[in-house]
């Protein structure tokens, strides 16, 4: 590896002393890998036992190879780790940062099952992309022959990107069209950038531009243009608009100022770490310095509002969940780091109302039991009567999720099926949705779910369109 002035290369017996239990010394490695250590993402990969039934890729929604460039990795042959890495994924170094890898590939790791804690497939794949960008084997983006069709993708997502470089690299004129000045959809403005620098995303980002990927910023499909014009416009379209409508919390006082919302205030916390004019973090709406915050929420979403306002320096930070530990969606590798950064958890609890006159002032908590199953399976939490105290707050912020808003009436475009859920309906063979020519892909498919999931749709309609559009040229020709 090239050196640079930031790079650290760390003595691997200190890295893993002998007596240290594996799962500790795979912790160790998480941190280590931050620092860049060769040395130790090698004996990490070497931990792999190349099993028979690769459990890990089955697992991980790209189908990543992962055994084998773990392999590869073990022998120091990271570029082509790198380039085996690199040809099942888009963003291998964004996904071995923020997957929730507990749930996916390592959770299905056999070591991890004979207990000795399961290879850090995530820092390795994370590690071998890094130092792919540093040495500059990540390859431009080359657009192949010139196909004279041309593609608009609504959402610059991880799955509207993902489009964007596989069209892009077929021959496609590629426009992507986006409400928000920078792209990178929740990459960019949703998950803090202690979990994902931002650096990170803009140089995939830059990569697309420079391969000639079109970029139509602060453009709103809705607002300026419907969908038909787009279709006017390309030859097909990708819907990659993500899912936006926070749920709401039906309780007295809520309007309050200094109730907010997760991603208003996530979003604001990221701007500032690009350096934007923040009024909102400025006049303390979305600032948790030395605030009593309280967070609603048990997912992701309510795990990364509890650590920015750690890191904003709250003078303490609770998270009320109306279920337990076990029944939460969240994952438990971020429940546990944030209960080791100081954030309280307050189970089966459930917000009454909001005190305060001008301002929040508390949260008036109810405390829930768990009854029989709801429709999901999980045990439904109902209030425990009589049980009601107040907690003082002066921030709160709304983490209960995130539903699609209403496409069909912003687009313009009624004949847009949607599910009873919002999404939008498509074909699973063709990825196409109910109207000729348009796909879509991500979230506004799936409901919340995760990059990972973005990326392999986004992979999976690149592969449907490109069929559409192949038969739509011959079809052309052949009438012309
Ligand atoms: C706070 C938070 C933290 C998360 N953390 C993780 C995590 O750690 N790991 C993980 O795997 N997943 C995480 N997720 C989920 C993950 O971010 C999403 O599943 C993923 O980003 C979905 O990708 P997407 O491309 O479908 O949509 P998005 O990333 O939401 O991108 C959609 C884009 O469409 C644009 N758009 C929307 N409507 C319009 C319109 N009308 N016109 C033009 N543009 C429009 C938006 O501006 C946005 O840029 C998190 C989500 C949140 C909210
Ligand atoms: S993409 Fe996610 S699930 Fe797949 S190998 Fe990487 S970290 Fe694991």
């Amino acid at each position: 590896m090239a050196g640079g002035g930031t790079l650290q290369f760390v003595d691997r017996t200190q890295a893993f002393p002998a007596k240290r239990p594996a799962a500790a010394r795979a912790e160790d490695f998480r941190e280590i890998a931050d620092r860049y250590a060769p040395q130790a993402a090698e004996d990490q990969a070497g931990r792999c036992s190349q099993c028979g039934v690769p459990y890990c890729s089955v697992h991980c929604p790209l189908h990543n190879h992962i055994p084998d460039w773990l392999r590869l990795t073990a022998e120091g042959r990271l570029r082509e780790a790198y380039e085996l890495s690199n040809a099942t994924s888009t963003m291998p170094e964004i996904c071995g940062r923020i997957c929730p890898q507990d749930r996916l590939c390592e959770g299905n790791c056999v070591i991890e099952f004979s207990g000795h804690g399961a290879v850090t497939i995530g820092s390795v794949e994370k590690f071998i992309t890094d130092t792919a960008w540093e040495e500059g084997w990540v390859e431009p983006l080359t657009p192949g022959p010139d196909r004279g069709q041309s593609i608009g993708i609504i959402g610059a997502g991880p799955a509207g990107l993902t489009v964007a470089d596989l069209m892009r690299a077929k021959g496609y004129e590629v426009h992507v069209y986006d409400r928000h000045d920078r792209m990178g959809g929740l990459l960019t403005y949703g998950i803090p950038g202690f979990k994902l620098e931002k650096h990170i995303v803009m140089r995939r980002v830059d990569r697309l531009a420079d391969g000639g990927v079109i970029f139509h910023s602060n453009f709103e499909v809705g607002r300026d243009a419907s969908l038909e014009e787009l279709q006017a416009r390309h030859d097909a379209i990708v819907i990659a608009t993500g899912v936006y409508k926070p749920r709401a919390i039906k309780a007295p006082g809520v309007g309050a100022a200094g109730v907010v919302e997760s991603l208003d205030y996530l979003t604001a916390s990221n701007r500032k770490g690009f350096g934007d004019d923040v009024p909102g973090f400025d006049d303390g709406t979305y600032n948790a310095l030395g605030k009593h915050v309280v967070v609603i929420g048990g997912g992701d979403t309510a795990m990364d509002c509890v650590r920015t306002a750690v890191r904003q320096g709250a003078a303490s930070v609770r998270c009320l969940y109306r279920r337990d530990r076990a029944n939460m969606p969240g994952s438990q590798r971020e429940v546990k780091n944030a209960e080791e950064e100081g954030v309280e958890f307050v189970w089966l609890s459930a917000p009454e109302a909001f005190h305060g006159t001008d301002k929040v002032a508390g949260v008036q908590v109810a405390k829930m039991r768990l009854g029989d199953p709801d429709a999901s399976g999980r045990r439904a939490p109902e209030p425990d009567p009589g049980s009601e105290y107040r907690l003082d707050a002066d921030l709160v912020i709304k983490a209960l999720g995130f539903d699609p808003e209403e496409l069909p009436r912003l687009f313009d475009a009624p004949d847009l099926s949607v599910t009873r859920w919002g999404t939008v309906r498509v074909d699973h063979k063709t990825m196409m949705t109910s109207l000729d020519g348009v796909f879509a892909a991500g979230d506004i498919v799936r409901g919340a779910s995760l990059v990972v999931w973005a990326v392999r749709d986004g992979r999976d309609v690149s592969d449907r369109m490109h069929e559409y559009l192949k038969v739509k040229a011959k079809a052309g020709k052949v009438a012309a």
